[in-house]
């Protein structure tokens, strides 16, 4: 995988990341996982596979078992300031899903989907020809 490399982190700084290339999808999730997690009305996630991203620290992971299907969803995070990361699945083998909202730019990677529209905030409209999702999207 070749291309541009970004960067970002939590706000303390003792989690950093980089990932090359573009991410496999930019998804923004209405979950209330997501919503309670990182305290806005939704998140917007980038898929990356492992090859693509390198993260520098160590973040504390919270085992998050209330999903729909109950397998877990690993959602880590900076044990000192709280800044959600990134987190992983079993259901998504070799993927980190990161925070969009962590990255260091502030251009590019527009969601392409959203998903749990079925739990979204009554006033959080993303753009009505976005692909939407009720409930867990469809990834392909
Ligand atoms: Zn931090
Ligand atoms: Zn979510």
């Amino acid at each position: 995988m070749t291309g541009a490399t970004h960067t970002g982190g939590c706000n303390c700084r003792q989690i950093r990341y980089e990932f090359t290339g573009e991410p496999q999808a930019v998804v923004a999730c209405h979950c209330l996982n997501c919503q309670r997690q990182g305290g806005g009305a939704f998140s917007v996630n980038l898929l990356l596979t492992d090859e693509q991203f390198t993260l520098h620290g160590e973040p504390k992971i919270y085992v998050d078992g209330d999903t729909e299907s109950s397998a877990p969803v690993y959602r880590h995070f900076c044990g000192n300031c709280g800044s959600p990361i990134i987190s992983t699945a079993a259901g998504v083998p070799g993927m980190s899903i990161l925070k969009a909202g962590t990255l260091d730019e502030r251009v590019g990677f527009a969601p392409q989907m959203q998903c749990w529209t079925d739990t979204a905030f009554s006033w959080a409209g993303l753009p009505g020809d976005l692909p939407s999702s009720p409930r867990n999207p469809e990834l392909g």
